[in-house]
């Protein structure tokens, strides 16, 4: 190793490590569910995962993931135009897209390589694409490499903030194409995207709409179709990416979802499909099967809403202030990065997992520890964890 890299990251970590930033991985050593068993503690109630809907751990789900291994083998050992294309792939882009309501979808080794490919791909130097101030990393990189490779313009409206996006769309009237891209939940808040007053803007500029589902499929509207479901947009978006690594059996993959003629062309034009393997096919199985749980079982995203809609309501009676909110994103803000991890590490001693996050996932002095809530909570769970809220926010003067 070059010895002054070797010296830089060192001393780096053992800043990290100074200013109490630095991040313990916590093993796991069962299966993800509402109870795991984590470094030898026994079970741990977990607040912390992006299993929305407890079909990580699903039987149908987990037994569909062993089927297409016995089926197609363990890889597709090429890319999809070589010969990486599955009848599970296609099986599962035609679930998918008929979730949330495209014509067609295109499957993605990640949700990350998904957005690369989308802009990358689409858009050219007379172009520009819109994004929200909040939006995912995945999506601030996907423009950076689009804006590299094919030279287009972009800007940044301020969060959520109609007038401002107004003002960008009128700023960028005269270009070729105008893109709007945004988080559908947005992943550190927790808060909804105003999706019905973006589409309407965007036809008013005629602008394209892009939606990164990643936090909402599965999960929001009230049969789990989506932001735009929620929103009571559905079918109006031109554009959604998605996440196959959450509430879909939480595996990996995502997502491009829109018109035929889009998802052809991503698989045409796109470097991640014509350059990187494809899906296993395990994990089109285990999707699949999670998709078609989903539709058979509106139930669990009622079990999922209602869940939330119980810890929000007790931890704010217990005199926590979450940000306010209606997704099983529950953020309560601590301020200094330190203090997040530190009550982070307190409720894991009372066997509770919720991650603290700090600079630079979010910005310096906003530093939360984050609750994710699933439809696989039972009453008990959630009560035992709001009990162990309430010993940790005592002592540190929260409440
Ligand atoms: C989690 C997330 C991603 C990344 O998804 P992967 O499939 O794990 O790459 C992308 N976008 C958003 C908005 C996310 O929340």
């Amino acid at each position: 190793m070059n010895i002054t890299v070797e010296q830089r990251v060192r001393d780096q970590l053992d800043e990290f490590r100074r200013d109490g930033v630095y991040k313990r991985l916590n093993h796991i050593e069962s299966p993800q569910a509402a109870r795991v068993a984590m470094e030898g503690r026994g079970e741990v109630i977990i607040l912390s995962s992006n299993n929305y809907l407890g079909l990580s751990n699903e039987p149908q789900v987990v037994q569909a993931a062993k089927d297409a291994l016995d089926q197609y083998g363990a890889g597709t050992a090429s890319v999809r135009f070589i010969c990486g294309t599955f009848t599970i792939h296609r099986e599962l882009e035609s679930e998918l897209a008929s979730l949330v309501g495209t014509d067609a979808s295109l499957s993605f080794v990640s949700c990350w390589n998904a957005n690369e490919a989308l802009f990358a791909t689409l858009l050219g130097p007379d172009d520009t694409v819109i994004s929200d101030q909040l939006n995912h990393a995945s999506i601030i990189d996907a423009m950076r490499l689009a804006k590299a490779i094919v030279k287009c313009e972009t800007a940044v409206y301020r969060h959520s903030d109609m007038d401002d996006l107004r003002a960008k769309l009128v700023a960028a009237k005269d270009r070729r194409t105008r893109v709007v891209v945004t988080d559908g939940v947005f992943s550190m808040e927790g808060d909804v995207a105003k999706l019905a007053e973006i589409v309407e803007l965007s036809r008013q500029y005629d602008a394209l709409v892009v939606v990164d589902d990643s936090h909402a499929t599965g999960v929001l509207g009230a049969t789990g179709r989506g932001t735009a479901e929620h929103r009571h947009v559905l079918g109006e978006i031109d554009i959604i990416t998605s996440t196959l690594g959450k509430a879909l059996g939480g595996a990996a993959g995502g997502f491009v979802a829109s018109s035929a003629a889009v998802c052809d062309y991503l698989t045409q034009r796109s470097r991640p499909q014509l350059f990187s393997n494809a899906l296993p096919c395990t994990v089109a199985g285990s999707a699949l099967a999670a998709v078609r749980h989903l539709r058979g079982h509106p139930e669990s995203v009622t079990r999922l809403h209602e869940n939330t809609a119980y810890f929000r309501q007790q931890l704010l009676s217990r005199g926590f202030k979450p940000l306010e909110g209606e997704t099983p994103i529950i953020p309560v803000i601590l301020g200094e990065t330190a203090k997040a991890i530190q009550m982070s590490e307190m409720l894991l001693d009372e066997g509770v997992f919720a991650t603290g996050f700090g600079y630079p996932v979010v910005p310096k002095g906003e530093a939360r520890v984050r609750c994710q809530i699933s439809a696989a909570h039972t009453r008990a769970d959630l009560d035992q964890a709001l009990e162990a809220f309430t010993k940790v926010g005592q002592k540190l003067g929260l409440i």
